[in-house]
């Protein structure tokens, strides 16, 4: 079993500390996704799990062994952790069925070795896996970006380690490909039961195809969750923002409600890092994703979503709490799309309405909250 457990973990360079008491948990099996702006630490943290950077403190374990606590930092070969690094990183003088085999000698190899392992089953085995068996006698010179990935997670899979990781490695591919080769990677580590995580700085992928989700802002771990808990209840008002579209409107809290530009809305509040929960009477952030905004035409003729139910339930809506607006933009994305409004008050929104919501640009509508929303203390 090779469930990884990073305790408390600081980590600096020169300049100071770089990660600040980072804990983190990837369950045996399972993918964490790590996501986060640029510079915070995404690559430190991957560099000290695979023991190529020593840590100030905190603790490493990887399956039964303990890699990193004071005193101790066992060498980066002897972890049994595969790597991908962004670019592929092939040898240029191996074939496509050398470089995996290199994979397989654990950082001892040769090219000579290479050469003879590159003619055994496992090798011809991993090939199969990545879909590449066909390609094994190219050189990587030879090889489109998303070819030369597949090859470099074959051979991080070819040592047969407990945790491979994944530095942002379809950063310089294009969506289609980005797309195939996500499912690719998650399918692959599932059939091999290996424990993975994938740095990635983009949100979407992140939530789509892991197990879990961290986000993380100026070395600290803010939230970790499945991608469901990450992006529908956000530890702060960040994290909404960073995991996806949000609106935020000021507000008060008064009971099980606030008060805001848009009406009198359903609240739950949010306790703070520190455990603090918005008290009643206090200013808060709101937050509303732009799919929780319902969207009817103010003529009521017709309705943001088609359906029978969805008419009643709009028409209800639309005589308590419901607000005039207009639409001023449509950006049209296939099977959605996002409506900008701007209300009678002059706040603006976004609401993200199904393919069949769509209302053209001068529409007038009538704007309410379907279900209740977030209140955050505001952030400083
Ligand atoms: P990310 O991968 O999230 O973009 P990094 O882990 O690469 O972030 O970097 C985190 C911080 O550490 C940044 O401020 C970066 O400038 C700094 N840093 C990274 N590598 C080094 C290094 N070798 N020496 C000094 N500072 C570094
Ligand atoms: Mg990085």
């Amino acid at each position: 079993m090779s469930r990884l457990e990073v305790r408390d973990l600081t980590v600096g360079y020169e300049g100071g500390p770089v990660l600040h008491a980072v804990d983190v948990e990837v369950p045996h099996g399972e993918l964490l996704a790590i996501v986060g702006p640029s510079g915070c630490g995404k690559t430190t943290l991957l560099r000290t799990i695979a023991g190529l950077l020593r840590a100030q403190s905190g603790e490493i374990r990887i399956g039964q062994r303990m890699v990193t606590t004071h005193g101790i930092h066992l060498a980066p070969e002897k972890r049994r952790i595969g790597w991908v690094p962004q670019d592929a990183a092939l040898f240029p003088h191996l074939t496509v069925a050398e470089n995996v085999a290199f994979g397989m000698l654990a950082g001892r190899g040769s090219a000579r070795a290479a050469r003879r392992a590159a003619k055994s089953d496992e090798v011809r085995r991993l090939l199969d896996l990545v879909d590449l068996a066909p390609l094994a006698h190219r050189a990587p010179g030879q090889l489109s970006g998303g070819q030369a990935q597949r090859v470099a997670l074959a051979r991080a899979l070819a040592a047969g380690p407990e945790l491979v990781l994944l530095d942002e490695p379809f950063g310089a591919l294009d969506p289609m490909l980005r797309a195939d080769l996500r499912a690719a990677v998650r399918e692959l580590l599932r059939a091999e039961g290996v424990t993975g995580i994938l740095v990635t700085h983009d949100q979407a992928e992140a939530l789509s195809v892991a197990d879990r989700v961290a986000v993380m802002r100026g070395g600290e771990v803010l939230q970790l969750g499945t991608p469901e808990e990450v992006y529908r209840t956000p530890a702060t008002p960040w994290v909404a923002g960073f995991v996806g579209d949000a609106v935020f409107l000021p507000g008060v809290l008064h009971g099980d409600e606030v008060a805001t530009a848009i009406g009198r809305l359903r609240a739950v509040p949010v306790a703070d890092a520190a455990g603090l929960v918005p008290e009643d009477g206090a200013d808060v952030t709101v937050l509303v994703r732009p799919e929780e905004l319902r969207v009817v035409r103010a003529d009521a003729a017709s309705v943001a979503d088609a359906t029978a139910a969805h008419r009643a339930d709009a028409d209800r809506r639309a005589d308590d709490g419901a607000l005039d607006g207009i639409v001023t933009d449509v950006e049209y994305t296939g099977h959605d799309a996002m409506l900008a409004l701007a209300l009678a008050d002059g706040v603006r929104l976004r609401a993200r309405v199904t393919a069949s919501g769509v209302v053209p640009r001068g529409t007038d509508v009538r704007v309410s909250v379907d279900g209740s929303v977030l209140a955050y203390r505001p952030e400083a």
